[in-house]
C-alpha cells in the first residue's frame, strides 16, 4: 500500500492522536441526573421521580429514583424539575441575520459574515434547549455544511443539525435572492441549486449532496418572503419533484418542500417527498393525501404573528405583509384539519425568519392548534427524530441514546410557555446550562 510521506508535523500529531485515544481508553465518569418529572415521549406518559444514568456520551439506563446509584456517579439534581429529551426543530435557517426580508440582505455580507451569525445562532439554539436541528437552507450554498462540521468537531458550540446545503429552485423562484435589478448577475454560490428541467434538478441534487449536503430542500412554490413570487403558485411539475426525490433517495436521503399553494403540496407528495415546509394553503384532497403517504407535515404555525407584530412596527413591503396574512391563519386552519386526519406532525418553525432562541414560542400554538400538550412535546422530539431519521439515536430518553436532556421548572406540561425558560440543556453528556 502507498504510504503518505512523513511531514515534520506528523510526530506532533502522533502524539496528540496517542492522547486522545489514552483517553477514550479510560472509563468516562457516570452522571446521574435526579429528575423529579421526567417526560418519556415514547409512551407519551410523564413518570415520577425517576434517574437517568450518563457514561460519556451516552444515556445507559433509567431507573426508580429510590434505585442505588453506581459508586462514584456525579449527581444533577433536577428533582424539582420536569426533564425532557433535548428539543428538535425541524426548520431552522442557523445561517444569516433575522432582519427585513426586501432587501438584497445576503448580498451585503461576507461568507466570514454569514459563518459567524451561525456560530452565534446555534448557540442560541442550544441554549434555548434545541439541542437537533433540521436547518433548510441557506441562500449562500454550504455554509451551513461549514457550521454543521464545525459543530461535530467541537469547534463551535450549537445542536446536532442536519442540513441542507443550499435550495433546489427555479429561476426568480422562492429559493433564489430576489429583488435586483433585471440586468444584475446574482453570483453563482447564491445560486447553486437554480434548476429549471428535471434534468437540471438532478444534476443540482448530485451536486448539493456531494458539497456534504444531508438532504435536499426544493422549494416547490412561491415564497411569503421572497420578493415577486407568489405562494399559491406552483414552482415545478410534479415530475420534476420526482427526479429530485428519486436522486436523494439514490443517495439514501430524502427531500423536504417547501410548498405553501395547495396544488404544489399535492405535486410534492405525489412525488414521494418526506415533509412538506409550510403546508399554508392545504386543502382536503392534500390533507388526505398526505395522510394516504405518510407524508410529514412541518407548519411554522407561530411565525406568522411575528412577521404581523415586527413587520409591521419596521415597515417591512406592502408585499411580503399581505403574502403573511394570507397564509397565516389558512395555515393554521389547515394545520388543525391535518391533525384531526391524523397527518404525522413535526415541530418546526422557521427560526432566522426570527431571532433564533425564540424557538419554544411555537409550542403553545401547537397546543393551541389542536395537539394535546404531550403530542406538542413529541412533535418536537420522538416525532421530530423520526423524521429526521435518527430516532436510533436521539428524540427520547432512552438507553443507547445521546444524553442529550432539557428541563423546566416545575409542571411544564401544564403551560409549554414554560419552554421559554429551559434552564438545564445537557447535550452529549455535557452540561451547558445550569447545576
Ligand atoms: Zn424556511
Amino acid at each position: 500500500m502507498p504510504r503518505r510521506r512523513t511531514s515534520t508535523l506528523a510526530p506532533v500529531a502522533l502524539m496528540s492522536l496517542l492522547a486522545a485515544g489514552a483517553a477514550r481508553a479510560q472509563e468516562p465518569a457516570v452522571i446521574a441526573v435526579r429528575a423529579g418529572r421526567l417526560v418519556d415521549v415514547d409512551k407519551g406518559e410523564v413518570r415520577r421521580d425517576q434517574v437517568i444514568l450518563i457514561r460519556g456520551d451516552r444515556i445507559t439506563a433509567v431507573q426508580p429514583g429510590s434505585a442505588r446509584l453506581p459508586a462514584g456517579a456525579r449527581v444533577i439534581d433536577l428533582s424539582r424539575a420536569t426533564v425532557v429529551p433535548g428539543l428538535i426543530d425541524c426548520h431552522s435557517h442557523l445561517v444569516g441575520e433575522a432582519e427585513a426580508p426586501d432587501v438584497l440582505a445576503p448580498l451585503e455580507r461576507t461568507e466570514t459574515q454569514e459563518a459567524m451569525s451561525g456560530v452565534r445562532n446555534a448557540r442560541a439554539t442550544l441554549m434555548a434547549g434545541f439541542t437537533t436541528v433540521r436547518d433548510v437552507g441557506t441562500y449562500r450554498a454550504f455554509v451551513d455544511v461549514g457550521l454543521r462540521d464545525a459543530i461535530d468537531d467541537g469547534t463551535v458550540i450549537g445542536p446536532r443539525m442536519k442540513v441542507a446545503g443550499a435550495y433546489v429552485t427555479v429561476s426568480g423562484g422562492g429559493g433564489e435572492v430576489t429583488g435586483a435589478a433585471p440586468d444584475v448577475v446574482v453570483p453563482p454560490a447564491f445560486r447553486f441549486g437554480v434548476a429549471n428541467t428535471a434534468d437540471e434538478v438532478r444534476t443540482r441534487v448530485r451536486a448539493i449532496l456531494n458539497g456534504g449536503a444531508d438532504f435536499i430542500k426544493v422549494i416547490a412554490t412561491g415564497a411569503v418572503l421572497t420578493a415577486g413570487t407568489k405562494p399559491g403558485a406552483s414552482e415545478y411539475t410534479e415530475e420534476q419533484l420526482r427526479a429530485a426525490v428519486e436522486q436523494a433517495n439514490e443517495y439514501g436521503t430524502f427531500v423536504a418542500a417547501h410548498a405553501h399553494g395547495a396544488e404544489g403540496i399535492k405535486r410534492a407528495v405525489r412525488a414521494g417527498v418526506r415533509s412538506i415546509e409550510h403546508g399554508s394553503l392545504i386543502d382536503d384532497e392534500g390533507i388526505a393525501l398526505m395522510k394516504q403517504h405518510g407524508t410529514w407535515l412541518v407548519a411554522d404555525i407561530w411565525n406568522g404573528d411575528y412577521i404581523d407584530s415586527v413587520g409591521r412596527a419596521q415597515h417591512w413591503s406592502a408585499e411580503i405583509m399581505r403574502k403573511n396574512t394570507e397564509t397565516t391563519d389558512a395555515q393554521r386552519v389547515g394545520f388543525r384539519k391535518a391533525v384531526a386526519a391524523g397527518v404525522r406532525i413535526a415541530y418546526g418553525t422557521d427560526s432566522g425568519v426570527y431571532p433564533h432562541g425564540l424557538n419554544a414560542m411555537q409550542l403553545p400554538y401547537m397546543v393551541k392548534y389542536g395537539l394535546t400538550p404531550m403530542q406538542a412535546l413529541q412533535s418536537a422530539t420522538i416525532w421530530a427524530a423520526q423524521l429526521m431519521q435518527w430516532e436510533d439515536r436521539l428524540g427520547s430518553i432512552a438507553p443507547g441514546k445521546y444524553a442529550d436532556i432539557i428541563a423546566v421548572d416545575g409542571d411544564a406540561l401544564a403551560d409549554l410557555h414554560s419552554f421559554m425558560k429551559v434552564g438545564f440543556v445537557m447535550k452529549g453528556g455535557v452540561v451547558y446550562k445550569g447545576p
